[in-house]
C-alpha cells in the first residue's frame, strides 16, 4: 500500500504521517514513512542545494525534484512496496505538479512527463491533501524559514489553489481535508478513510 501527504508547508503532514503509521503498526504492517526531497543519501544533497542553496532557475528546479524522486521510486519506495511494506510519503508527484507547474508555472503537461518518467508511472493508491490557508500556515511554521517558506503569498495561493485542482481532477485517488481542524480532527478524517483501504 503506496500513500502520499501532500499540501503546502507547515500544514502537518509529518504529525499525520506518525499517525498513520501507529494505526498499521496497530495491525503488524511494517510501515516506511519517507520524504520529498530528501528519502535518500543523494537525495539529502539534492535538498540542500534545492533548499538552502543559490538561486535555480524553475526549469532546472524541476529537474532536480524530478532527479530526486527518481532515486527515492528506485532506491527506497519500489522495494519496500515489493517487501509487501506500507510506504507514506511525505509529498510526492503532486508537490511538482503543485509547485513547480502551478507555483512556477511550467507546464503542468511537461511537469506530469517528466513524473512519469522518473517514477515509471508509480501513483500511491491514497493521496490526502492538507489543505489551509497563507495565514494559518505561516503561524504555524516555526524555525528560520527555507527559501520557499519566504516566498511570498501569491506563490502560496498559486500552489494551493493547484493542489486542490489536482485533487479535484483525481477524485478517486485524493481526499482533501481541512488541515485548520485540531490535529485530532484532522487524524479522525484520514483514520476513517484509510480504514476502508487496508
Ligand atoms: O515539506 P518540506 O519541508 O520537506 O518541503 C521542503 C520545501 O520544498 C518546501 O518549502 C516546499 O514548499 C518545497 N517543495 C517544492 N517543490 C516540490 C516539493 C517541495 O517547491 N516538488
Amino acid at each position: 500500500l503506496f500513500l502520499s501527504l501532500e499540501g503546502v508547508d507547515g500544514v502537518g503532514k509529518s504529525t499525520q504521517a506518525e499517525h498513520l503509521r501507529a494505526f498499521f503498526e496497530a495491525q503488524d504492517r511494517t510501515v516506511v514513512i519517507t520524504r520529498e526531497p530528501g528519502g535518500t543519501a543523494l537525495g539529502v544533497q539534492i535538498r540542500r542545494m534545492l533548499l538552502h542553496g543559490d538561486d535555480v532557475s524553475p526549469r532546472a528546479e524541476a529537474l532536480l525534484y524530478a532527479a530526486d524522486r527518481a532515486h527515492h521510486v528506485a532506491t527506497v519506495i519500489r522495494p519496500a512496496l515489493e517487501a509487501g511494506h506500507v510506504v507514506i510519503s511525505d509529498r510526492y508527484i503532486d508537490s511538482s505538479l503543485a509547485y513547480q507547474a502551478g507555483g512556477r508555472e511550467l507546464s503542468q503537461a511537461d511537469i506530469r512527463e517528466l513524473s512519469e518518467f522518473a517514477t515509471g508511472g508509480l501513483w500511491p493508491q491514497r493521496t490526502y491533501v492538507l489543505d489551509m490557508s497563507f495565514e494559518a500556515s505561516r503561524a504555524r511554521l516555526t524555525g528560520e524559514p527555507d527559501r520557499l517558506e519566504s516566498a511570498g503569498s501569491a506563490f502560496f495561493e498559486r500552489t494551493r489553489e493547484a493542489f486542490l485542482r489536482l485533487a479535484r481532477q483525481d477524485a478517486r485517488r485524493c481526499r482533501v481535508i481541512d488541515a485548520s481542524q485540531s490535529v485530532e480532527d484532522v487524524w479522525a478524517q484520514i483514520h476513517a478513510d484509510v480504514e476502508q483501504l487496508s
